[in-house]
């Protein structure tokens, strides 16, 4: 059996600040370090974090007077940010840049005094972070179909933002069906904000005209994960989303020469090495890589308090230090 990789696949440098903010944390400041939602969609990565002492919390009601707490990636509402000083917890943010982005976007439009609209999913922490970043009324839209209903006059003057994992595919429809209604729209679509979610999406659909079937290593609540099954399936390529080696079902390569896998952007290159090793016990397998489009230059800065260089206080302020660094080349421009 033939196993082709995608490139790039896996870990996207909003993850890798993540987890290195709360591996530096408990360094720094020693467990407990209390970490508001699963600092990413991963199990693997947050039993790994909790081995080493970091505490997983779904509010901040849950956290001791003064214990340092690390907002998850996918960002979090105003009023999270509020109740945190309110009771003095320090806070280290591990909000992506780029989902912030997206809030400084959404704000920047509002004072422009545009009607707000966001293309998301209703329930996902990053849709609740950038609905509660907003102070007017934000207006979700998850479908083509929902545009319709929008209870917003034709001659709103209106822009959009994107959650940053969507498919590009289904959000070109939307963007679509906004500048068929209304007569004033502007916005910034997921292909202009992150290069994480494009580039994984542009890999498997090169994947796509290659293989037999694609496994997509990710977790079962990892946006951008699904959305990698979603653009193999609508490609016609019978694809599957998997946490591990343990969820593989032998019967989806049944008669099959050549097995795509991929990785979401939380999900860590040791998962897709478990999928491999399960293909390997049917038989033998080859495995190579697509060439694809290299992330190697794209770092984000850590917040201030956990970077070697700065010596500032014992406690972190709880604000991050949003600054991007971009190498040449790369198709992410600019500082957020
Ligand atoms: S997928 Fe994009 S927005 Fe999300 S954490 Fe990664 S780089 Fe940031």
């Amino acid at each position: 059996m033939r196993v082709i990789l995608a490139q790039p696949r896996g870990f996207c440098a909003g993850v890798v600040r993540a987890i290195e903010i709360v591996e530096r944390a408990l360094e720094k400041y020693g467990p407990p370090v209390y970490v508001r939602h699963e600092i990413v969609h991963n199990r693997h990565v947050v039993e790994s974090l909790k081995a080493k002492g970091a505490k997983f919390v779904e509010d901040l009601s849950e956290v001791p007077p003064g214990a340092v707490t690390v907002f998850s990636a996918h960002g979090v509402a105003r009023a999270v940010e509020d109740e945190a000083a309110a009771r003095d917890i320090p806070v280290l943010d591990a909000t992506c840049p780029l989902v912030t982005k997206v809030h400084n976007e959404g704000k920047r439009y509002v004072a422009q005094g545009r009607t707000l609209i966001l293309i998301g999913h209703a329930g996902h922490p990053e849709v609740e972070g950038t609905m509660g970043q907003i102070e007017t009324r934000v207006h979700l839209v998850q479908t083509e179909s929902d545009v319709a209903l929008l209870d917003v006059a034709v001659d709103t003057p209106v822009a959009y933002v994107t959650q940053t994992t969507l498919s590009v595919d289904d959000t070109r429809g939307i963007i679509a069906a906004l500048e068929r209604r209304f007569t004033d729209v502007i916005g910034l679509d997921t292909r202009d904000i992150c290069y994480a979610t494009q580039n994984r999406q542009t890999a498997v659909r090169e994947l796509s005209k290659i293989v037999d079937v694609i496994l997509v290593v990710g977790a079962k609540n990892s946006s951008n994960s699904n959305r990698l099954r979603e653009v193999g399936n609508d490609a016609g390529v019978p694809s599957y989303l998997i946490a591990d080696g343990s969820e593989f079902d032998p019967q989806w390569v049944h008669g099959v020469n050549t097995v795509g896998i991929t990785a979401g952007a939380s999900a860590p290159e040791v998962l897709v090495e478990d999928v491999i090793a399960a293909l390997r016990r049917l038989g033998s397998v080859e495995v190579s890589t697509l060439p694809g489009r290299g992330e190697n230059s794209i770092e984000f800065r850590l917040p201030a308090e956990l970077t070697p260089r700065t010596h500032t206080s014992a406690r972190p302020t709880g604000r991050a230090d949003p600054a991007i660094v971009i190498a040449r080349g790369s198709s992410q421009k600019g500082r957020t």
